[in-house]
């Protein structure tokens, strides 16, 4: 158990909103803080509301797709605890699928899915699954 309890509630409604899919907008606003992962199909990066400060960890897979360049994506977005982000920055190494899994169990966590030739989907999810 860490020394701190993580906030209740996270984020502001400017960047954390209700509706999943005006979250996702608010994404575009948010400002980087850190790159943790830069892999061609895996992306992982932690992002920071100019107007809270609150830090959200963003998760890109793309599926591999040989075919053409229309690759399936699916994103993810988890808000962040202080102490969380304090484990993620470098120099810490780069996190794996399984210690980004562990982070936030039950936390909302939001999810993009854009399957390939398929309409994108924005809803609720919890915490993170990463293939
Ligand atoms: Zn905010």
């Amino acid at each position: 158990m860490g020394m701190t309890e993580p906030p209740a509630t996270f984020g502001c409604p400017q960047c954390w909103p209700a509706d999943p899919e005006a979250a996702w907008k608010a994404r575009a606003s948010l400002t980087g803080v850190a790159e943790l992962v830069d892999d061609l199909h895996f992306i992982v990066t932690i992002l920071a509301c100019p107007a809270c400060r609150q830090r959200f960890l963003s998760v890109l897979e793309e599926e591999v797709d040989w075919v053409d360049g229309d690759d399936p994506q699916y994103w993810s977005v988890l808000p962040l605890t202080e102490a969380e982000v304090a484990r993620l920055l470098p120099p810490t190494a780069a996190p794996t699928a399984a210690q980004l899994n562990a982070l936030g169990p039950g936390r909302r966590s939001l999810r993009r899915d854009y399957p390939k030739g398929d309409v994108q989907r924005f809803y609720w999810a919890a915490g993170l699954s990463i293939r």
